[in-house]
């Protein structure tokens, strides 16, 4: 895919904040100087508005099981240098995209309708190939007249357009827009190439490279289904019958695999699922699924039944599905971690709080207990215990602006306004966001509060962001 169709797919919400602050510093760059860092700077511009947009799917499990995915997939790779980062849209399309800089989306309705997991792996391991030879760059290069200003400049007005039906010049944005999109679209020796690298990609990271076929050619099917209106995928990526047989003609030099998919693959599946239509509509689905025996994997089915319930809010019965559950899967953090949230939304604050440390004892990395515990902990106004586990977190992970939030949170709560801006600076530098930064520290330093060592931290830290963001500015 390229910049402008997947702004087209992506409503970039903050796009004033992201144009005053980046993309048009990047329109001055040559063609021929879009270097991987310029990429990875285009990439992170777009991320700024992906990370507001309110179809991101802003879950630690399901985003950490997608990034585990992917990364399983890069360090088998050919190229394995390049920063990646996988994220999820709710969307019931089936889509994924690659975004320059190793910015990787996949939509909800790709991850449910892959039948295993080497078939969303399948879909990965093509979208990494189209980072990892640079096919976005390639193409961008290729344009004399279209700078980089005017396709984010472009982007901007079909966006506006978008939330904006009456706005005169939607057509001719549109127009534009499609004019650029045939130019910048894949080629077909692009999408050869990424079949090519993805599926040995597939095999050498211990997938079952049939995987690529066998959901090439289910998409192949919808296609048919679809006509005129084929989903994203299809459509960006062309499956033609040319694609498939290459795929076939590949996979009979690779060694036949049988692999089994992960629990993990299987809970993630079933929390999407649990988390589509009414809560009562997934409640039902579950209750038939294990009533007559209509799934894949039983313990998933129960943990869908459980998080159905919790939305629900049935959560006497979300306790007992979760009993049954525990009876039949082995010690797994995504189970431990809903039996901590249906503690807490059935009020057993202190219960919760336990399940969260035990939890996290046994699974010190999952980022979703983390968060948890911490949001349960300010909830119960804990700040002074939500602040240590916080901060322990810190230690380890700091770039996390997730961490940042919750500690600008709780700071807070105890009224320090000073410590609370100054985190939530923090936060927003990792989010990619200089202008707010700044900002939060100018807040920060006006509050009126904090001690004379505070403050001076606070005014270096003030002064190097803003001068970090007058040099960005500056840089073509
Ligand atoms: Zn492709």
């Amino acid at each position: 895919m390229n910049l402008c169709h997947l702004a087209l797919i992506i409503p970039l919400l903050a796009m004033p904040a992201a144009l005053a602050d980046g993309l048009p510093d990047l329109g001055e760059a040559s063609q021929s100087e879009f270097t991987p860092q310029t990429e990875r700077r285009v990439g992170e511009a777009i991320m700024r508005d992906v990370r507001h947009d309110l179809s991101l799917v802003d879950d630690a499990e399901l985003t950490d099981y997608l990034n585990n995915l992917g990364y399983r997939l890069v360090a088998a790779g050919t190229d394995n240098r390049q920063d990646f980062e996988f994220f999820v849209l709710r969307d019931s399309t089936l889509n994924a995209f690659a975004l320059p800089g190793g910015f990787i989306g996949v939509h909800t309705g790709l991850i449910l309708a892959a039948q295993s997991e080497s078939e969303l792996a399948a879909v990965l391991g093509h979208e990494i190939a189209h980072v990892t030879q640079h096919h976005l760059a390639r193409i961008i290069a290729k344009q004399q007249q279209s700078s980089l200003t005017s396709l984010a400049a472009l982007a901007v007005a079909i966006l506006a357009a978008r939330s904006n039906p009456q706005v005169v010049n939607a057509a001719v944005a549109t127009a534009q827009a499609s004019a650029i999109q045939t130019q910048l679209d894949f080629t077909r020796e692009h999408e050869r190439e990424a079949d090519r690298i993805g599926l040995q990609t597939l095999a050498q990271a211990g997938f079952d490279p049939r995987g690529a076929a066998s959901f090439f050619e289910r998409l192949q099917k919808f296609n048919r289904l679809y006509e005129n209106n084929a989903p994203e995928y299809l459509r960006t990526h062309p499956v033609t019958s040319d694609r498939i047989a290459d795929i076939q003609n590949r996979l009979e030099s690779l060694p036949y695999r049988q692999v089994a998919d992960s629990l993990e693959f299987q809970l993630v599946r079933a929390k999407l699922r649990a988390e589509e239509g009414t809560p009562l509509q997934a409640v039902a689905h579950f209750e038939e699924a294990l009533r007559e025996k209509k799934y894949t994997n039983e313990a998933a089915s129960r943990y869908g039944l459980a998080v159905a319930l919790l939305r629900a809010k049935n959560t006497p019965r979300a306790e007992q599905e979760l009993a049954q559950l525990r009876k039949i899967t082995p010690a797994n953090a995504i189970v431990e971690n809903l039996a901590a949230q249906i503690l807490a939304a059935s009020g057993q604050s202190s219960a919760a709080l336990a399940q969260y440390q035990a939890a996290l004892n046994s699974f010190p990395s999952h980022r979703a207990l983390v968060y948890g515990y911490a949001d349960t902990l300010l909830q119960a106004r804990q700040s002074t215990r939500a602040l240590k586990l916080v901060s322990a977190q810190l230690q380890a992970y700091p770039n996390d602006s997730r961490l940042y939030e919750l500690q600008a949170q709780a700071y807070s709560m105890q009224n320090k306004a000073l410590l609370s801006h100054q985190a939530q600076a923090e936060a927003y530098v990792r989010q990619g966001n200089l202008v707010g930064a700044v900002e939060q520290l100018q807040l920060g330093l006006k509050a009126g509060d904090g001690d004379f060592y505070q403050l001076s931290i606070a005014e270096a830290r003030f002064k190097a962001l803003r001068a970090e963001h007058a040099a960005l500015a500056k840089k073509p």
